[in-house]
């Protein structure tokens, strides 16, 4: 079997949300196969770079046989000269290849990739619902005071989840985005503002409920040690992104000084960008995303090196519903998973119909998809508003 088409797509902003437009990867072959894969750059400031590595990367795979995933990899790693810099553009760009490419091998094998990975570890995966913050509900909206924040929980316990992921401090007083500057100290009004609504979603939600706090990276180390230290009696199960990835030995920091586990993962790239986080064993759970950590082919590598230390993983999910599918996929398959990451996103309608399938999760769990493959292709109806680029 040969590679001989690879269509790159940007869709259409999704609600007129130029923020948010997932890039997808559509390789054909003659065996008459098709793979999809999803570049993870749906989000952030990098969609045209996204596309544009994605076309300059399928130009590299034709002719090549789509069951040589791992020749594919290296190839796209180490023989296109910036691909060994790393980074989220290029790896973004091998891992919707790479998820295309194991689209194809599942096809041709008749099996979910999570049987060609080593078979099921569970069937069932556990789900949180993330970004409370905006709420959980098909319209997003974001959440000042503390009674919103006790309502969202309320609303994604009523939706069958026992574990939420909230941003307490992304939020200003105004409800401005990101505005605080929390790179240095706190104010203490910041503080109190950042553990009311986290004090009033553990209220909402019982002792049982599980808290993750996202800090998304805004923070300084300092300024992630004093919303640990506040939000220490409230029984975080981890906290997520306390400061940028860039920076490994800050995590070694801020572990050593709050018993809150760490996490981070969303903008760690490949096993060279995990390497020292293992090494220093400065996070408790990984967060690759299968989009942008290098593909199944790197997500798996990546894991069961995180097992040899002891940490956990929950795949970064944060893109059109095939990304998801792919996260289940590997979630399925891997000893040291501990939950599925159910982002807001996810539950809007309009995202959900960039893909043939809706996989929505029932009591808070999801079902590991059993079609062969990933288990999710895109609806080729969005092709016509989308800007694609084949190469043949
Ligand atoms: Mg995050």
């Amino acid at each position: 079997m040969k590679i001989t088409e690879v269509s790159v797509v940007q869709t259409a902003p999704i609600n007129g949300n130029e923020a948010w437009k997932p890039i997808f990867v559509l390789i054909r072959t003659d065996g008459g196969i098709t793979g999809h894969g999803e570049i993870g750059l749906a989000y952030g400031k990098s969609h045209d770079a996204g596309f544009g590595q994605g076309v300059d990367y399928a130009r590299q795979i034709i002719g090549m046989d789509p069951l040589d995933c791992e020749a594919i990899w290296q190839k796209l790693q180490r023989k296109t000269f910036w691909g060994m810099s790393g980074g989220a553009v290029p790896f973004a760009a091998i891992s919707g290849i790479d998820i295309a490419l194991w689209d194809i091998r599942g096809k041709y094998y008749n099996a979910p990739v999570y049987r060609l990975l080593g078979g099921k570890m569970r069937s069932r995966i556990r789900c949180y619902a993330s970004q409370i913050q905006l709420g959980w509900g098909k319209k997003s909206r974001r959440h000042v005071r503390a009674e919103e924040y006790a309502q969202a929980t309320k609303d994604a316990v009523a939706a069958g989840f026992d574990a939420v992921k909230v941003d307490p401090a992304g939020i200003d007083e105004d409800g401005g985005w990101n505005t605080w500057n929390l790179t240095g100290l706190l104010r203490n009004s910041q503080l109190g503002l950042i553990e009311d609504r986290v004090a009033a979603i553990r209220e909402a939600g019982g002792e049982d409920l599980d808290i993750i706090v996202e800090l998304h990276a805004n923070t300084g180390a300092d300024a992630a040690l004093q919303i640990a230290r506040a939000l220490e009696p409230y029984g975080i199960f981890y906290m997520e992104e306390p400061t940028q990835s860039l920076s490994p030995e800050l995590f070694s920091y801020i572990s050593a000084r709050t018993p809150i586990p760490l996490a981070a993962g969303e903008r760690i790239h490949g096993r060279w960008g995990f390497r020292p986080f293992f090494e220093q064993r400065s996070l408790s759970v990984i967060q690759p995303d299968v989009c942008n950590v290098g593909g199944i082919t790197e997500a798996k590598k990546v894991c069961d090196m995180a097992d040899t230390y002891d940490i956990s993983v929950q795949a970064h999910v944060c893109g059109s519903p095939l990304s998801n599918a792919a996260a289940l996929q590997l979630e399925a398959a891997i000893p040291n998973f501990v939950i599925h990451e159910t982002h807001e996103y996810s539950i809007v309608p309009e995202n959900i119909a960039l893909c043939r399938y809706d996989y929505q999760p029932v009591g808070g769990y999801l079902e590991v998809p059993e079609l062969p493959g990933i288990g999710q292709e895109i609806n080729e109806d969005i092709l016509s508003a989308s800007r694609v680029v084949t190469v043949r």
